[in-house]
């Protein structure tokens, strides 16, 4: 089968006749028709990353596991599933989240180091693929859960292999003192007591070491580690049948230079290659983040005595990436700046009263004056997924786009329907207020 000519991503988030398109479609146009602030996604631009990965293996076929926490919105998970990808979710709702977008039970992995009873009752009667275990305690209680639904639980172990992942600290995840998966010298030991518990079948191993990898040397590290451990717990006569090699890869957000998805595959399959084993994937980031724009408008234009303010109506609450992690986000003008302008340092900043509510500090921006639109690119994961209505902000809508059509994959809910999500119980629901409070009396 040959590759098709591979569409660049960046060509679906370009201008044309001066100003910004989400690929057949203009962006501000979506702006008329939503408000902003929205998320944009590319549906071309999904097709191309989830191609491209997979084609990087071959004939291999692995089982590629979309991590819906990336971007876990209906329309983009169904979109997946028709390409053929599977899920790796890591709760309830995103367990049903990937049921309902049709992706079948077969391909779901569930990830996690906290599941609970219910959410392991859930996922045995879906009859998923594999639970991946990050402790003794989980294992033993998804024995009991297993066994009483009268069940085998597919169980793949996920090993701690202590690896820096050389990646930001809070979303490094493979070194001992991160809270995840099962001390790699405890491994073999733990796939032993597997074996011997009631309900449970032990499969194989899984590592994901981090997020926003760009640099191959730590997976290099970690894949080399389970290839040791494959081979150690096959010589003690158990099968290992699979191998679940994470996701984590990196994107170029800024200057990085992230690893090539075929030097990746390249790697997974020179080391685990000649051990007979099925290999799966969990890819979050990378088949979504390029794919994706937070659309806002600028409120106004504050000049302070050193600095120039960019107020827009996104804030935080709707992409806090550059809060948590110090994140950067390029930012495109929706109107394609003149060749003679001149771009001067501005900071981009949301109205929530936090100084954290920063995008960008000292970016070099053209000017920019109130109701001019600005998008910040590589929004497509961890981006939506991680809003909140802090502020008692709405959450902003999603719009996914596929050639020239365009459709509203999560609505702007209503202020009525956030304020109806609170309660107010018996004893304070007494009408008005005894004492009003009166203003302007002297
Ligand atoms: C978050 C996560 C992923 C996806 O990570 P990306 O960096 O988005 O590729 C995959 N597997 C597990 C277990 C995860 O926690």
């Amino acid at each position: 089968m040959s590759i098709p000519e591979l569409t660049r991503v960046s060509e679906l988030f370009s201008y044309r006749n001066g100003e910004l398109y989400a690929e057949d479609v203009p962006v501000r146009q979506i702006a008329a028709q939503v408000g902003t602030p929205f998320y944009v996604y590319s549906s071309a631009a999904f097709s191309e990353r989830y191609r491209r990965f997979a084609a990087a293996f071959g004939a291999e076929r692995p089982l590629i596991c979309y991590a819906v926490k990336a971007n876990s919105n209906l329309a983009v998970v169904r979109l997946f599933a028709t390409l053929g990808a599977g899920a790796d979710v890591v709760s309830e709702g995103e367990l049903r989240r990937a049921l309902t977008a049709g992706v079948p039970p077969e391909r779901i992995v569930f990830s996690g180091i906290g599941k609970t009873a219910q959410e392991m009752t859930a996922a045995l009667t879906a009859g998923i693929h594999q639970i991946n275990v990050e402790s003794v305690p989980e294992l033993h209680q998804l024995s009991a859960i297993a066994n009483g639904l009268g069940r085998i639980a597919p169980v793949v172990l996920r090993v701690n292999p202590d690896v820096d992942a050389l990646t930001h600290a809070k979303i490094a995840t493979g070194k001992k003192e991160n809270k995840f998966g099962i001390d790699f010298d405890e491994a073999a030991a733990v796939y032993r007591l597997a074996k011997t518990l009631p309900g449970l079948a032990p499969v194989g191993f899984a590592v994901h070491i981090g997020s926003q990898l760009v640099d191959l040397e730590p997976y290099r590290h970690a894949f080399s580690r389970l290839a040791e451990l494959v081979r150690a717990v096959r010589d003690t006569g158990l099968a290992v049948d699979r191998i679940d090699l994470g996701g984590g890869l990196g994107i170029r957000y800024r200057g990085e230079c992230a690893p090539k998805i075929e030097d990746y595959a390249q790697l997974a399959r020179s080391i685990f290659g000649g051990l007979d084993v099925s290999l799966a994937f969990e890819p979050g980031r990378i088949l979504t983040a390029s794919a994706g724009l937070l659309v806002t408008r600028v409120i106004y234009v504050k000049q302070a005595k050193t600095r120039r303010f960019v107020i827009v109506d996104a804030a935080m609450n709707d992409l806090i990436r550059p809060a948590l992690y110090d994140a950067w986000h390029d930012i495109m003008t929706v109107d394609k700046p003149p060749l003679t302008v001149e771009f001067k340092p501005a900071d981009v900043v949301g109205p929530v009263c936090e100084t954290g509510d920063t995008f960008a500090v000292d970016r070099a921006l053209p000017s920019l004056a109130p109701g001019d639109l600005i998008a910040f690119t590589a929004a497509g994961a961890y981006g939506a997924v991680m809003s909140s209505t802090y502020n008692s902000r709405l959450l902003v809508p999603e719009v996914l786009v596929a050639g020239a059509r365009s459709a509203v994959i999560r609505a702007r809910p209503s202020y009525e329907a956030l304020l109806a999500l609170d309660q107010i119980p018996a004893w304070l629901d007494q009408g008005a207020v005894a004492q009003p409070h009166r203003r302007g009396v002297a």
